[in-house]
């Protein structure tokens, strides 16, 4: 073989100047079917346009109050929906990346604004409090700007030119890509795919969760009514218009993010017509405390943030803790202190700490781990104050827990709680506690403690998860540069970074190779 020579095709995408009012000039095809494009972007509360059913969406901290009502789109919206995508899809698949650039910050733009009121939407359908609200939709902005910058400068094509001939590797939009969303980050789960997939050069279809698809939608219309129409839409509805979208023969992508059981659903759903799919599931990560940790305010504050953020309903909280045996009960003591300030209130009064659980089945499945724990001999300290014990039966509240004397194997220790109850083991050595960490169903997160930076590490390469942290275990220790999802039953694929491109596009290989006398082949 003669020299390779490698160019990259990176020069050919200059981006247009970052200039919102000059839009790029390639014509989309408008959708024509009988359904308002905008309306579907557009639907929070009971839209006139939108001839289906609607449900109401409750506040966690008050069950009974309505904060709005969400349509729920059958299969013949879902359907109406991927053609309109598909259509405005070519247009958009044909754009170079800068030009894609452009039209994200655009959106990024739109979406930057009336950011006050939609986290107060969302506290009021999440539950969670004010400035964790303020953090899912601030998400929405800087991740649309982040996958801006990122694709402008990327070299999305390789030509190689040898005695051969020559071989061109590139990559291309997978196609319509349907974005189901949980109830927990919705915000910033969303856009984790959505602006990677629109960056790619995907037309999206958003299915939020029915328990939190406000604050979401609004987000959402804002981004739909910045980019050319059809690129962007949201068809809101439960389970059964999830699977809809996962189940129709044109949706090419699906990026879903929630519990276990639903993944596997929407795997055998996806199988029907091998539609790529990428999975960010739940998790059960344990901390690992070695005995050379520094056990001071600082790490118990985020062990306490790691654990106890949104109400535990985060996927990849701390969900179980392993502490050195001579430390543990040093740990115990200052952990228990620490719980006991969290402050259970409304998430919109600026006292509270934490907020209500989500939703009924949520603070069902937790109440009952915690009865099971206590039923089997455990220690259960309930922890904390609620802000104000008016109206506390009428939310899902559940003050802080910490169980100990638990067996390794109890329910609390080995599934996944998304609540305010943490399981505390000592251990006596850290193969012990590797072995514990590693013998779960789930591997999205861990994290080890301690001192000792290059013996955490080398104990961090050590532990079956997709990311492990030393020191620290929480949103934000993890970013666009690290490589984010699940081993195990935690998930399928990678987000983050051009991790999350590769995911959400097809790489595609062109030859042109005129001598064949290399495989002579059968004659
Ligand atoms: P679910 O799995 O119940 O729901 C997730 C989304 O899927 C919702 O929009 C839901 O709609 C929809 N859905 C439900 N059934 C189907 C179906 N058959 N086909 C397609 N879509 C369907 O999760 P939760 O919302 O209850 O979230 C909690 C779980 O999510 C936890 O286990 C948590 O660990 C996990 N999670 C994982 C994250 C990660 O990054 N790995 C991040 C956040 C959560 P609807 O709600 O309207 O029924």
């Amino acid at each position: 073989m003669g020299p390779v020579s490698m160019q990259s095709r990176a020069s050919r995408y200059r981006p247009p100047a970052n200039d919102p009012s000059k839009e790029p000039m390639t014509p989309f095809v408008q959708a024509t079917v009988p359904l308002d494009g905008t309306a579907l972007a557009g639907v929070v509360a009971a839209d006139e346009s939108f001839s289906t059913e609607t449900a109401p969406v409750y506040n966690p901290a008050h069950r009974t109050q309505v904060v709005g009502r969400v349509a729920v789109a059958d299969a013949s919206v879902v359907d109406a929906v991927v053609r309109i995508a598909e259509s405005a899809g070519r247009g958009w698949g044909a754009l170079t990346m800068g030009e894609r650039a452009v039209w994200l910050r655009r959106a990024a733009d739109a979406v930057g604004l009336g950011g006050e009121e939609r986290a107060r939407l969302l506290t009021l359908e999440q539950g969670k409090v004010l400035w964790e609200s303020q953090v899912d939709v601030g998400g929405a902005a800087h991740l649309l700007r982040y996958y801006a910058d990122l694709v402008e400068t990327h070299e999305d094509e390789q030509l190689v030119e040898d005695a051969r001939g020559t071989t061109i590797t590139l990559r291309k939009p997978i196609g319509v890509t349907t974005i189901i969303v949980p109830w927990n980050y919705p915000i910033y789960l969303c856009f984790m795919g959505l602006a990677p997939a629109l960056a790619a050069g995907n037309p999206v279809i958003v299915k939020p969760s029915e328990l939190a698809p406000l604050a979401l939608t609004d987000a959402l219309s804002r981004v739909a009514s910045a980019l050319p129409p059809g690129v962007l839409s949201v068809v809101p509805g439960d389970g059964e218009t999830g699977s809809a979208l996962v189940r129709h023969p044109r949706v090419r992508k699906v990026v879903f993010t929630g519990g276990t059981q639903t993944g596997r659903s929407v795997l055998r759903d996806a199988a029907e017509h091998i539609t790529s799919v990428s999975l960010e599931l739940g998790g059960n990560d344990p901390a690992i405390v070695l005995e050379s940790a520094r056990i001071d305010d600082e790490l118990i504050r985020e062990i306490r943030r790691s654990v106890y953020t949104c109400a535990g309903q985060v996927c990849f909280n701390i969900k179980r803790i392993y502490v050195a045996r001579p430390r543990y009960a040093e740990f115990m003591s200052r952990f228990r202190d620490a719980v006991d300030e969290i402050r259970v209130g409304d998430g919109q009064d600026p006292r509270s700490t934490i907020g209500p659980l989500n939703n009924a089945r949520q603070f069902e499945s937790v109440s009952r781990l915690h009865r099971t724990t206590v039923d089997a001999g455990a220690t259960v300290d309930i922890l904390g104050r609620a802000v104000d014990g008016t109206g506390w039966d009428d939310g899902y509240f559940l003050r802080p827990m910490i169980a100990s004397n638990i067996a390794p194997d109890a329910p609390l220790v080995t599934q996944e709680q998304f609540g305010p109850i943490v399981p505390v083991l000592p251990f006596d050595d850290e193969d012990q506690a590797v072995a514990w960490a590693n013998d779960s169903e789930f591997g999205l997160a861990a994290s080890v403690w301690s001192a000792d930076i290059p013996h955490a590490l080398s104990v961090a390469r050590t532990i079956d998860a997709g990311s492990v942290f030393v020191n620290s275990h929480r949103i934000g220790s993890t970013d666009q540069t690290m490589p984010f999802g699940g081993m195990k039953q935690s998930g399928l694929g990678r987000n983050h970074g051009m991790w999350a491109i590769d995911e959400c596009s097809e790489l595609q290989a062109i030859a042109h190779r005129p001598d064949t006398s290399v495989f002579p082949g059968p004659r």
